[in-house]
């Protein structure tokens, strides 16, 4: 087959997904390239191991793209605050929505519910082409951009985006270098339940050996974000459930009191990556293709989200205007607006992580003076507000 389109998408998770359905609700002819066919809504079950605790500026970006009701209603749950403590100093910090006036902080929902709304969307839209297949490589040339499937089909297009995650391959044809960081550090992730309610709250705990966060769900459940060293993780996924709760019981503090019930689970090395630059001739960058960052604060998604926003709003500009979408002063736009805000979030997540490492004794009254001014009142309902309120060059 080939086939000629305005725009090809290599990627169908959250952000590809979302760029795509943008794109063509505006009249754009797209084609999407997806390796692994998205769920059914239907199938997509509760208690799934990767989750997204979504920003109000996400929730807003997915209500534009006419699939936040469904979210909704398919379980997506609020959470009304957030608690975070550290076991070697005083006290704790808690972020509180209805400090500000808000009814919450966000909502946490399984990554693969968002996709399979997008594409449930999507995939009804005259304009879009969905490719279940895999990018082969691709050309550029005066006229546009070439891009050849693992399968033989060709697309023809004006612009090629890479959405393909944090090991895009689209990055890597379009030559584009990354910087990138090991933490030495893993994320086991999975869904738990706990003795005691989560109250509609997130709970983390930093530890001596990386922070413990539980993420309330719907039924009392909790997502599990556990950071733990890099060479614990084999040993930590290989324990049985029994052996499992029990060692995340004490690893939690026992805050929720005991952990019940532990459901499928899996771990990540963590590594942050930053593409050198989000756009090379007629190809640009989006989401986890373009930026990873140490999940701690759950900023991943909502990240590749605001770049979803920002390119298709450079795009459909050039485009509405019936000028040429694809030249490098519209893809450079879309980077200066995106790439330091990006590189901003990666420090404070840095910061964080080198403060509350406990590798030397004179960080402990440092971590106690920051706790102690997160408990100030104005302190928490700033940063909150700082949250919600993210946006396109907040940071
Ligand atoms: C432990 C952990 C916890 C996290 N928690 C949060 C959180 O609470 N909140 C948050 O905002 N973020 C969180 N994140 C980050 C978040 O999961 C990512 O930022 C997000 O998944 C990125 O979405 P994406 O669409 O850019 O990429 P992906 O989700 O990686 O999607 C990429 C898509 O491209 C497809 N693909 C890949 N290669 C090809 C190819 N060659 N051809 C065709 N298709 C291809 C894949 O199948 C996939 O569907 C967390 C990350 C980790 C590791």
């Amino acid at each position: 087959m080939s086939r000629i389109v305005d725009t090809v998408i290599v990627g169908g998770g959250m952000v590809g997904a979302s760029v795509a359905l943008r794109l063509a609700e505006a009249g754009m002819q797209v084609a999407v390239v997806e390796r692994e066919p998205p769920p059914a809504i239907e199938d997509v079950a509760p208690c799934e191991v990767r989750v997204s605790a979504l920003t109000h500026a996400s929730e807003q970006w997915l209500e534009q793209l006419g699939v936040w009701k469904a979210l909704l209603a398919q379980g997506a749950h609020p959470f009304r605050a957030m608690h975070v403590w550290a076991d070697d100093v005083d006290g704790e910090v808690v972020f509180d929505a209805a400090s500000v006036g808000e009814d919450n902080l966000g909502h946490v929902l399984p990554n693969r519910l968002i996709q399979a709304a997008l594409w449930a969307r999507m995939t009804d839209h005259a304009n879009v082409t969905a490719c279940f297949d895999s990018i082969e490589g691709f050309e550029t040339e005066a006229s546009g951009v070439h891009v050849v499937l693992e399968g033989g089909d060709v697309l023809h297009a004006q612009l090629l985006v890479g959405a393909d995650g944090a090991f895009s391959r689209v990055r890597q044809l379009a030559n584009i270098p990354l910087d990138a960081h090991e933490y030495g550090e893993a994320a086991i992730v999975g869904c738990v339940r706990t003795e005691r309610p989560h109250q509609d709250a997130c709970w983390q705990r930093y530890t001596a050996e990386g922070p413990v966060a539980f993420l309330a769900m719907q039924d009392n459940l909790s997502s599990l974000a556990w950071y733990l060293p890099q060479h614990k993780l084999d040993w930590v996924l290989s324990l049985d459930d029994e052996a499992f709760a029990e060692a995340l019981t004490e690893a939690s503090g026992g805050r929720l009191g005991r952990i019940d019930w532990v459901g499928e689970r899996a771990g990540f090395p963590l590594v942050r990556r930053h593409a050198q630059r989000y756009h090379a001739e007629r190809v640009v960058l989006v989401g986890d293709a373009a930026h990873t960052i140490h999940p701690q604060a759950g900023q991943g998604v909502n990240l590749g989200f605001l770049d979803a926003q920002v390119l298709c709003e450079e795009v459909l500009t050039a485009f509405e205007a019936k000028a040429p979408f694809w030249v490098p002063a519209v893809l450079s736009r879309y980077q200066r607006r995106r790439y330091m805000d990006n590189l901003a979030v990666q420090r404070a997540m840095d910061g964080f992580e080198w403060l509350f490492a406990h590798d030397l004794p004179w960080k402990r009254p440092l971590r106690q003076l920051v706790m102690l001014a997160g408990r100030l009142r104005p302190a928490t309902q700033t940063l909150t507000r700082l949250a919600l309120d993210a946006r396109p060059g907040s940071y």
